[in-house]
């Protein structure tokens, strides 16, 4: 990775690399290179070995950025710890992987990091040091940094191999606690070129990025693509805002924007969506969870994104693994999660006995490839139980593989209903809702039953909260367009969803919820 970045400050140095909007504050490949050795001497300086485990606990600032590839030129593994993370969760990652150096935000909104590191580092015996970002503390570290020989700096990267362990990503947590995927140099770097490859990335495009660095959404579909390509970053926000992100589009003459569906629903929902100049904008990423056509066709022709992207992937694979083409057709780009990226092995199995199915039919996607993980971070049961002896990542999603080798994906194992011994979609359901005039967002989940073991729930949020909407109208408007073992038997009104920080519902939580509420 860090010659990777040395090739592209030789090639783009006076392009610019990454703007933080809100902080008013800019910098050129050059001079983003030249931060990057004043961090990577820091670490030198503080002692940081090959292997050492520093983390970030940070929202997305450019100290974030700079602290990625600093520890990635002198071989260090950065943790990337969740911004949402509380003193218990933080206690148990920086003991997990075992962190030395943690850098982290002083404070952001309601979430005093100063204060909850401080309460849990005497419980840390392996973490010696805190650096807080805006803080005397980092400009200490690049002050002990200048009096490292950059000649050491040099001697430590000739020792890396790309097979090097550099990033312990940890996973969304959308289903359970989150895992810690240890990924290579050779894992993300190919992969973030791949995916900036394919939504034809040059030193032109500019990138607004609103989803957490913390993700590998942020950092390697966002930063490394951009890296590996010459092009641009750009930082609406600490965390994800609607109206800032657009305002960064439209100042910043943003040619890509990238978000869950969810991000791109609030932004077109915005009061003032029409004010704001767009134009710039060619391409994009929706990705992380399933993406509703309707929103879709809103991206390409309300937000200009007419070579939008949709991208498939998890963690653990570094992370995608199909993306769309530029000039898939709206169908494609709406049906579909596009076809393997190249260098990239997928197949869909019987999760019953492991065979691969015929095509059209559903199964487990499984994947294999440069991109699949070293494996979960001290955690060898817990990796061989996905990925198997010859290497295959079998990713607990069901998908479907067309004649053209185009992906679709049908829903995740552990959210798929079984009603009556009928095998039911959400996803399928939730797409078939979000064409009603009164519903904004939608989420379908199985709750117990005692007839029928799960039966149906959908649970909405409306497009007017003053609004209402009844069970019997719900049901009227599937009847004669849903089979009737699809129709949700249970409706529940919500503000909002609960969500992970990289902005995925927690179905998980939401059916808790709902028995609780049934019961
Ligand atoms: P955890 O593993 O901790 O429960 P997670 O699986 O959500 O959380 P990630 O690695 O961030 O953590 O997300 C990968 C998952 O996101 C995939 O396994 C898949 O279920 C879902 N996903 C990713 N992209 C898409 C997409 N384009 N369409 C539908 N689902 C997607
Ligand atoms: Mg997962």
């Amino acid at each position: 990775i860090g010659a990777n970045l040395a090739r592209t400050v030789a090639l783009f140095g006076d392009r610019e690399a990454l703007v933080d909007v809100q902080g008013g504050r800019r910098w050129t490949y050059e001079e983003f290179g030249r931060a990057v050795e004043e961090v990577a001497l820091g670490l030198l300086a503080k002692g940081v070995a090959k292997g050492d485990r520093v983390g970030i606990w940070a929202v997305n600032c450019p100290e974030w950025v700079m602290v990625q590839y600093a520890t990635a030129r002198i071989g260090a593994i950065m943790v990337n710890v969740n911004p949402a993370y509380r003193v218990h969760e933080l206690a148990y990652v920086l003991r997990q992987a075992g962190i030395s150096i943690l850098v982290s935000s002083v404070e952001y909104k309601t979430s005093d990091y100063r204060r909850m590191v401080e309460q849990v580092r005497g419980r840390c015996p392996a973490l010696r040091d805190v650096v807080y970002i805006d803080d005397p503390t980092w400009t200490g570290l690049v002050r002990v940094g200048q009096g490292v020989d950059p000649a050491r700096l040099a001697a430590r990267e000739a020792l890396l191999s790309c097979d090097d362990p550099v990033n312990i990503q940890y996973t969304s947590g959308t289903t359970g606690f989150a895992k810690g995927a240890t990924l290579s140099h050779r894992n993300i770097l190919n992969n973030g070129y791949f995916v900036g490859e394919g939504l034809g990335y040059t030193e032109q495009d500019r990138i607004a990025l609103p989803v957490p660095f913390y993700h590998c959404f942020g950092m390697v579909m966002g930063n490394l693509a951009a890296t590996t390509h010459g092009a641009c970053v750009v930082i609406p926000a600490p965390t994800f805002d609607a109206t800032a992100t657009l305002h960064a589009v439209e100042r910043e003459r943003c040619t890509s924007l990238y978000g869950v569906p969810t991000m791109f629903i609030a932004e077109l929902g915005l009061p003032d969506f029409a004010t704001y100049d767009l134009g710039s904008l060619r391409t994009g990423i929706m990705a992380g969870s399933p993406c509703p056509e309707e929103v879709m066709r809103r991206v390409v022709t309300e937000m200009h994104m007419s070579e939008v992207a949709i991208c498939y992937g998890m963690t653990e694979t570094s992370p995608v693994s199909t993306q769309t083409r530029r000039d898939d057709d709206l169908a494609r780009r709406t049906g579909t999660v596009g076809r393997v990226l190249p260098h990239i092995e997928v197949k869909i199995t019987d999760p019953a006995d492991g065979t691969t199915v015929p095509r059209g039919e559903p199964g487990e996607l499984c994947t294999r490839g440069y991109s699949v993980m070293l494996g979960y971070w001290d955690d060898p049961e817990r990796t061989a139980e996905v990925v198997d002896a010859d290497r295959w990542m079998h990713t607990g999603d069901l998908a479907v593989m067309d004649e053209d080798g185009c992906v679709r994906i049908v829903g995740r194992i552990k959210d798929m209903i079984i009603r009556g011994g009928e095998n039911v979609y959400p996803r399928e359901i939730e797409e078939f809702l979000h064409t009603h005039p009164k519903i904004s967002d939608v989420q379908v989940i199985g709750v117990p039953d005692e007839k029928l073991g799960e039966e149906i729930m959908a649970c909405v949020i409306l497009r007017d909260p003053a609004e209402t909407l009844t069970r019997d109208e719900l049901a009227r408007y599937c009847r004669g367009r849903l089979a009737h073992y699809k129709v949700p038997r249970h409706l529940r009104v919500m503000d909002a969803f609960p969500m992970t920080v990289s902005g995925k519902v927690r179905k998980v939580e939401l059916r808790e919820e709902a028995a609780a509420l049934l019961d």
